[in-house]
């Protein structure tokens, strides 16, 4: 995304498809540096037709393509309108600066006592594991996120570490991103052994689009330190649409609950995508099935390039209304959307 690699493009590389990690041809790593970053090759391997190039290099400009071949792997051939396909393609739209759409829509400059830290919701710290992500999904509020070059160094982290054990308030560190999980294992192994020695915390929670995105990440390296930590684990995973959950994708989620995680769901309601009741309760059933309790279901924030995904909070509300019934309450997620200043999440 923000740090460009468009030195690694190297396209169109097919693996093999495995469900298995640890005994696979191409190490999680290798998958994504192996993911598509060029609009012509995204095109030319979905068979789309060349009238999508010129939205697909201008959006592209704005914010890189990065799709994973694992996840390209679940998206229908020759069909421009495919739900998991307009996740990654950018499209002319993206190009449009309606009024009110905004570069930090949350405002998220505003909070940070210590670099890779945000100190925003009551009782949890956001910390900010890694820039980078899996793939760029073309509605991310943080796509314009002013992301320093890098991940905060261990000298660095120190301040976030301080500050956190300073405050006894704190019981949850939430690692986020980018994507914290696009962190190596021996980073992330040796920040959660500094958050274990922190009392006051109880939980560690991760927002990961990763496991869904590139399953095989869920290797023997994360469950190793997942597994060891003795805080209680959440992990909080993106699925915006029942066909992003393939059978690899459900063994990902049997391995982070085999390692004592919670799971749970986040999607955003994207117009085109997911904004139909059929689709939303397929989700939940799908999501239940690997596992997985479905929890917040966002709308877009008002990020510049991502307007064309919005639906009218009128539309949200009555499409949420009817799936009540058509689902049990324990799979009907939130209904929410962020508010800048406000510690929590607002209920529409
Ligand atoms: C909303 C949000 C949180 C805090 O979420 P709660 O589940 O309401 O505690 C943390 N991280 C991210 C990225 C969020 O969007
Ligand atoms: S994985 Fe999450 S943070 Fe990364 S681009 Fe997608 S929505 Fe944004």
């Amino acid at each position: 995304m923000i740090t460009r690699r468009r030195a690694f493009l190297q396209e169109n590389i097919i693996i093999a498809g495995q469900h298995t990690p640890d005994q696979t041809t191409a190490s999680w790593q290798q998958q994504l540096s192996q993911a598509i970053r060029d609009p012509a090759a995204l095109c030319q391997r979905l068979g789309l037709s060349n009238q999508w190039l010129p939205g697909a290099f201008a959006g592209h400009q704005l914010f890189d393509i990065c799709v994973p071949d694992a996840y390209l792997r679940r998206i229908k051939p020759n069909d421009p309108s495919d739900p998991l396909l307009r996740q990654v393609l950018p499209v002319e739209d993206e190009t449009l600066t309606p009024p009110g759409y905004v570069t930090d829509p949350l405002e998220e400059a505003s909070h940070q006592p210590a670099k890779g830290l945000i100190h925003k919701y009551a009782n949890r710290v956001l910390l900010i594991a890694s820039p980078a992500c899996a793939i760029n999904c073309r509605y991310c509020f943080r796509r314009h996120f002013p992301y320093s070059e890098n991940t905060p160094s261990r000298v660095q982290w120190q301040e976030a570490l301080d500050y956190l054990h300073a405050d006894n308030t704190i019981h949850e560190a939430i690692l986020s991103g980018g994507d914290p999980l696009a962190a190596n294992d021996r980073q992330l192994a040796w920040l959660v052994k500094q958050l274990d020695s922190i009392p006051h915390l109880k939980r560690l929670r991760i927002h990961t689009r990763l496991p869904v995105v590139i399953p095989d990440r869920v290797d023997s390296a994360l469950l190793h330190w997942l597994s060891n930590t003795r805080l209680q684990k959440v992990v909080v995973l993106h699925i915006n649409h029942p066909n992003e959950i393939d059978q690899a994708v459900v063994d990902a989620c049997a391995r982070l609950k085999q390692a004592g995680a919670t799971l749970l769901n986040q999607s955003v309601l994207l117009q085109g995508i997911n904004d139909n009741v059929s689709t939303l309760a397929a989700l939940s059933e799908r999501l239940f099935e690997a596992g997985v309790l479905p929890y917040y279901l966002h709308v877009v924030d008002p990020v510049q390039g991502a307007a064309h995904f919005d639906v009218p909070d009128e539309e949200a509300k009555a499409l949420v209304n009817q799936l009540l019934e058509h689902l049990p309450g324990f799979l009907m997620p939130r209904l929410v959307r962020e508010v800048p200043g406000r510690t929590s999440k607002t209920p529409l």
